[in-house]
């Protein structure tokens, strides 16, 4: 989607502090950091949301998921972390490309909304 900040980012037309890459999946640090660790994990192909999560893509999600406890250890978080993937209007997702949060490197708020 030529408009999608983060096929953007996919492309390297919009730098991004890359931790993590492959033919499939990029992760790279948040710009707004919400905890001392706070990275995003997205599939190169434009998918909104989990809202647009088929029989026909969701094997990009299981990808995504093989990949966090990698990604998580090379970001230092050996102390647990929360992976968030915000949906739609109420949950508040500002950039609709799917995405699921990594955050960790403190104890987080028992709070989840
Ligand atoms: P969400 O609000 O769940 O859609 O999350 C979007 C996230 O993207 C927010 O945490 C933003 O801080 C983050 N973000 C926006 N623009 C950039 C960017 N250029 N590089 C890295 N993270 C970004």
């Amino acid at each position: 989607m030529e408009s999608c900040l983060f096929c953007k980012i996919a492309a390297g037309e919009i730098p991004s502090d890359r931790v993590y890459e492959d033919e499939k999946i990029l992760c790279f640090r948040d710009i707004n950091p919400q905890a001392p660790v706070h990275v995003l994990v997205i599939p190169r192909a434009h998918i909104p949301s989990v809202d647009e999560v088929n029989a026909e893509n969701c094997d990009i999600v299981a990808h995504i998921f093989k990949r966090i406890p990698e990604i998580a250890k090379t970001v230092g978080l050996s102390n647990g972390y929360r992976v968030i993937s915000n949906c739609g209007p109420d949950a508040c997702q500002s950039v609709g490309h799917l995405h699921f949060h990594i955050l960790g490197g403190k104890r987080l708020s028992e709070e989840m909304a």
